[in-house]
C-alpha cells in the first residue's frame, strides 16, 4: 500500500477489510477488526511520504479515505446489528408460535378426552358401568329398526330383583349396591357380546337378545335365573353371602314395535312374573 504508485489505488484494497470482517465475524468483533485495519491503513499512509521511493498521500486523501472507510464500517455494522435483532425477533416469534401450537395440540387432546368422558358419563350407569336407561333405549331403537328391516327375531327382557328393598333395609345400602354390581357381572357373563344390557332403573335391568327367537331366548332366561339363584352376592364388609332372586319379563319384538312399546310389554310381563310369585320368568 505504501508503494501503490502515484494513483494510490492499492490503498483501496483496505476497504475490503470492513466488508469481510463484519460479514464473517459477529458485528462487534468485525467492527473492532475493521477500525483496527483503518487505523493501520492511516498510519501507513501518513508514513508513506517519509519512505524512500514512495509517493506521499495527501492529507485530504487520507481524511476522505478514513471517513469513507469508517462510514462503510458504520453502515455495515449497523445493518448487521439490525439483521441480528431481526433474527432474534424472528426466533422469538418462532418459539412463541411453537409454544402456541404445542398448547393448542395439548388442548385438542384434552378436549377429545373430555368429550369422550362426557359421552361415557352420559351413556353409562356409574354404579355398574352398564348402559344407562337413555343409552339402552337408543340402542333398542336402533336394533328394532335393524331387525324389522332384515326380518330377524329380537327378544327383549326386563329383570327386577325380588324384594330388593328388604336387602337394603336389613343389610344396608352398600350391601344393596354390591348385589346390583354382582348381578350386572353375572348377566354380562351369560350374554354374547352382540347382546345389549342396561340398568334402566334402581334394581331393574333390561336385555336385548339380538337375532334370538323365543325358544333360544327361553333357554338363556332359564340359565340366567339358575345362575342368580345359585350364585349369591357377597356382603362388602363381612363377606357373607347375600342370596337373592329376580323375576324376568320376556317378549319378542312385534312388527310395529318401537322401543317404548316393546319395553312396556316386557314390563307387563315382569309384573305378571311378580304376580305369579317372583323368582321366575313370564312371556307376553
Ligand atoms: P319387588 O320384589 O316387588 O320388586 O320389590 P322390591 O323391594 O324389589 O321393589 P321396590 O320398588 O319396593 O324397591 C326397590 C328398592 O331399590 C327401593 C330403592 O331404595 C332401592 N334402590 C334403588 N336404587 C338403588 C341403588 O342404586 N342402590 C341401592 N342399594 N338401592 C337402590
Ligand atoms: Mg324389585
Ligand atoms: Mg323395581
Amino acid at each position: 500500500m505504501t508503494f501503490s504508485g502515484t494513483e494510490h489505488a492499492r490503498s483501496l484494497w483496505f476497504l475490503t477489510v470492513p466488508l469481510t470482517s463484519i460479514m464473517l465475524l459477529p458485528p462487534r468483533e468485525g467492527t473492532a477488526w475493521s477500525v483496527g485495519a483503518i487505523a493501520i491503513a492511516c498510519a501507513l499512509m501518513f508514513q508513506a511520504g517519509s519512505l524512500e521511493g514512495a509517493h506521499a498521500y495527501s492529507s485530504v486523501f487520507i481524511v476522505r479515505y478514513t471517513i469513507l472507510a469508517l462510514m462503510t464500517t458504520g453502515v455495515l455494522c449497523w445493518s448487521e446489528v439490525l439483521l441480528e435483532r431481526y433474527q432474534i425477533q424472528l426466533q422469538n416469534q418462532n418459539n412463541a408460535l411453537k409454544a402456541e401450537r404445542d398448547h393448542l395440540e395439548t388442548e385438542i387432546v384434552q378436549r377429545a378426552a373430555l368429550e369422550e368422558e362426557l359421552r361415557y358419563l352420559a351413556t353409562t350407569d356409574s354404579l355398574t358401568g352398564l348402559l344407562n336407561r337413555r343409552a339402552f333405549m337408543a340402542a333398542l331403537a336402533g336394533e328394532l329398526t335393524r331387525s324389522q328391516r332384515l326380518n330377524t327375531p329380537l327378544t327383549v327382557l326386563m329383570i327386577d330383583i325380588d324384594h330388593f328393598k328388604q336387602i337394603n333395609d336389613s343389610l344396608g345400602h352398600p350391601a344393596g349396591d354390591a348385589v346390583l354390581v354382582h348381578l350386572s357381572h353375572l348377566l354380562q357373563e351369560h350374554l354374547r357380546s352382540i347382546d345389549k344390557l342396561g340398568r334402566i332403573g334402581g334394581e331393574e335391568f333390561a336385555i336385548m337378545l339380538v337375532d334370538t327367537p323365543a325358544d333360544a331366548a327361553e333357554i338363556v332366561v332359564g340359565r340366567l335365573l339358575d345362575a342368580i339363584r345359585s350364585r349369591p352376592a357377597e356382603h362388602p364388609e363381612n363377606h357373607r353371602p347375600i342370596p337373592f332372586t329376580a323375576s324376568i319379563g320376556c317378549t319378542q319384538r312385534h312388527l310395529d314395535d318401537d322401543e317404548l312399546t316393546s319395553l312396556s310389554r316386557a314390563d307387563r310381563a315382569l309384573y305378571a312374573a311378580k304376580q305369579d310369585g317372583r323368582n321366575r320368568s313370564h312371556w307376553i
